[in-house]
């Protein structure tokens, strides 16, 4: 009879894929094996012609739908005699295995049809799981990833669990943290000093009833605590702001169903495809008018984040809500969320009214991931649950490599014999709580991959939490530390995520960075390859009164800009009170806690104060969306005018672009108009620098190309032109992939070194 050997690639680690293969073999008839290898899985299947064939194309349609295959080589192999069985085998080579941690998983169709069914024996039960969903990576101590090095060690298997657990044939078979009722965590609800109010399904009402009512609730839930609200309550919400503390940006919304999210948000089907996988993240949709979310979810924002829920527990608790509710972060500003009851407690009494409660041990904090889909692809805006920390390829000789990252979206990175690790998204690194839980990611990384680094990156910023622990770590392991600039890192990061070896232009766009020379980079133009990064353009400086004032409050970028290209600040005047015009004057004339930034962020920020968008305060980049989303409204073909100098170095001057500007709000053409011309500007300027750098392959990379508009326009323009153009698609364009980017600079240099 023939033999078939199968070699399977992509994502099928981790997933349910070899128990998947033991039942199709099964239900086929086929002997046999499957086993697991470092880049993939290996199977040999033995049987008549005709039902080889059916096993093949059952293995590409009815595969997990977490797996991900890339690539399927089979090849005939010699027959073996007296095989009676099929059977999954230990991995081959085990030295040569790469471990792989998995991700957290949302409720597949099964699971869920269990959940909903009266009388089966997981009806309604919030813990339910199998070997195609649930926990993993949130709660993993160590690996090899068994439940005894789980948070479900202390949840004993009942017998019916564990019949479950030991069939081959059964879709719990070898699932972790299997659990039911009878044997697995429970639910609880209590007030803020954990006095208990109700358990199980008693406190699952409760908890209902209590969102119904407009309080708010913290939720123990996947990968840390979130805060709960009637998302249709404009009280509600009011509440959740006041007491968060965060004024307008946005809150991300779970809907019961994908029916009832269509009618907040128009939905694309390749959108609703992402709402339903299993890494189901918040997507940012377009908000329809008339939906039933109140306005002040996501003020004057024509988007909306929105998801489906991912957990038994989310399920359950939205299906007796009867309506959406608002889903974010248990935390206060940017700190990361908690994830013990007694520090939730602590830190969220204040804001919550009761917490609903488990007794499943939450190991690290997994965020919520954020996507938005483009015309170009993915765009990663946070990558955390569902995503971190699968590995990526990322062929290198280089050894082990131990990256921190930046300051801010923070994530670490190791690069390890041909894969890079990206942490998940560990936030920002300004709290006391922030540092600690980057000292613990380093922590578990190590230990997850049994590696100890022979090379440290980091920023050049010296006072980033990320620098200092990079310093300790390099005197304490006696390994050397490489300092990468933060735009080099940015365009590695996308180098390394799609193999581009270089030379390529990079287009680093952002707030701010640590540049070269003192001053705070964001509007490059860098050429990048493997032997380092050279500036061929930027923005012309202009001063920053106040420094790090300057990124809450985007008139002082406007007052700056109108400074250095005038000597005074005429236009913004009326935006400073009589009494803080002369510190502002006295502070641009003695360059005193007045950096120089040559940062498009702040550029975006000072045409947001000149056309009266927005002057003050905000969330970090607020300013930006809102000149995006009114640039949205306009449709208009002309671009404002830049001057340039310099011969090696393209110096782009916005003095053009601001006198033709300043002259259109003057002559009352509308703010929409005006962003338009403003984001047409930024893309003449990415076709300027790319003909000056005359490299067929630009990458586009940094915080502003989060913005939808500003990336289409830029691309296209390019693309139009004959450019190559790269985006990010696994990581994110912002400072969440500096790691990944630190990494690779770091790989290239041992390499050139060695
Ligand atoms: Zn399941
Ligand atoms: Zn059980």
């Amino acid at each position: 009879m023939p033999r078939l050997s199968i070699e399977v690639q992509g994502v099928v680690q981790g997933v349910g894929f070899r128990p998947f293969v033991y039942r199709i073999a099964h239900l086929h008839g086929v002997t046999g094996w499957v086993r697991n290898r470092p880049d993939g899985v290996e199977i040999e299947i033995q049987g008549p012609r005709t039902v080889l064939d059916e096993f093949l194309v059952s293995l590409r349609k009815d595969r997990p739908a977490p797996a991900r295959i890339e690539r399927i080589a089979t090849c005939e192999t010699i027959e073996q005699a007296g095989e009676a069985s099929f059977a999954i085998v230990a991995s081959g080579h085990s030295a040569e295995t790469r471990p792989s941690v998995p991700a957290d998983l949302a409720i597949c169709p099964e699971c869920a049809q269990e959940l909903d069914t009266p009388g089966d024996r997981r009806y309604q039960y919030p813990f339910t799981n199998c070997t195609y969903c649930g926990p993993r990576y949130s709660i993993i101590e160590g690996l090899p990833y068994d439940r005894p090095k789980t948070s479900m060690k202390g949840f004993p298997l009942c017998a019916d669990c564990l019949r479950e657990y030991q069939d081959p044939l059964d879709r719990r078979f070898h699932a972790q943290p299997v659990a039911c009722p009878v044997c697995g965590p429970q639910l609880r609800l209590t007030d803020g000093h954990g006095v208990a109010i109700a358990a199980k399904v008693a406190a699952l009402v409760g908890a209902a009833d209590a969102l119904a009512s407009g309080a708010i609730v913290a939720l123990k839930g996947l990968g840390g605590f979130q805060l709960l609200a009637d998302a249709t309550s404009t009280g509600a919400v009011a509440r959740l702001r006041q007491r968060k503390r965060r004024e307008e940006k946005p809150f991300a919304v779970m809907f019961q169903t994908l029916a009832a999210l269509k009618r907040d948000c128009d939905v694309s089907e390749a959108e609703a495809r992402l709402l339903g996988s299993p890494e189901a993240p918040i997507l940012l949709l377009k908000r329809r008018d008339g939906g039933t979310v109140a306005a002040a979810v996501a003020p004057r924002n024509p988007h909306l984040g929105a998801f489906l829920p991912y957990t038994p527990l989310h399920h359950l608790l939205l299906a007796a809500v009867d309506r959406p509710l608002i889903c974010t972060s248990g935390n206060i500003s940017e700190e990361p969320m908690a994830i013990d009851d007694a520090d939730a407690f602590e830190r969220l009494r204040e804001i919550a009214d009761v917490f609903l409660l488990h007794d499943r041990p939450i190991l690290r904090p997994v965020d919520d991931s954020v996507v938005r889909l483009e015309a170009h692809g993915m765009n990663v805006l946070r990558r955390a649950r569902g995503y971190a920390p699968l590995a990526h390829p990322v062929p290198s000789q280089a050894p082990p490599i131990l990256s921190l990252g930046a300051h801010q979206k923070n994530t670490i990175a190791l690069l390890n014999r041909g894969q890079a690790v990206v942490s998940q998204h560990l936030g920002d690194l300004h709290s006391l709580q922030g540092a600690q839980l980057l000292e613990r990611t380093v922590e578990d990384l190590l230990k997850f991959f049994a590696t100890r680094p022979e090379i440290l990156a980091c920023d050049l910023h010296p006072d980033y939490a990320s620098t200092r622990l990079a310093e300790r770590l390099a005197v304490q392991w006696q390994v050397p530390l490489v300092r990468v600039q933060h735009h080099h890192a940015h365009v590695a990061a996308v180098m390394a995520e799609l193999g581009l070896a270089g030379p390529v232009l990079g287009l680093a766009w952002d707030g701010s960075g640590f540049g070269l020379d003192q001053t705070l980079w964001g509007g490059e133009a860098l050429r990048v390859d493997a032997k380092g990064c050279q500036r061929v353009g930027h923005l012309r400086t202009f001063p920053l009164p106040g420094g790090d004032r300057a990124v809450k409050e985007s008139r002082r970028s406007a007052a700056g800009l109108l400074w250095e290209l005038s000597g005074a600040t005429g236009p913004v005047d009326n935006l400073y009170t009589a009494s803080e015009q002369p510190l502002l004057h006295s502070m641009l004339e003695r360059g005193l806690n007045t950096p120089r930034t040559s940062s498009i962020g702040r550029l975006f920020d000072a045409v947001a104060a000149l056309t009266g968008i927005r002057t003050v305060r905000g969330f970090e980049g607020q300013a930006a969306m809102e000149l995006e989303f009114a640039a949205e409204r306009a449709s208009d073909p002309e671009a404002y005018p830049w001057a340039f100098r310099g011969e090696e170095c393209l110096v782009a001057d916005p003095a053009p672009l601001i006198q033709a500007l300043l002259k259109d709000l003057q002559q009352g053409l509308s703010v929409a108009i005006v962003a338009q011309r403003f984001h047409r500007a930024l893309a003449e300027l990415a076709l300027a620098w790319a003909r000056h750098a005359d490299l067929k392959a630009v990458v586009l990379c940094g915080g502003c190309f989060q913005n939808a508009l500003l990336t289409r326009l830029v691309r296209e323009r390019l693309l139009n032109a004959g450019f190559q153009v790269h985006l990010p698609v696994v990581f994110p364009t912002n400072d969440g992939a500096i790691s990944l980017g630190q990494a690779w600079v770091a790989a290239q240099r041992s390499l050139l070194d060695s």
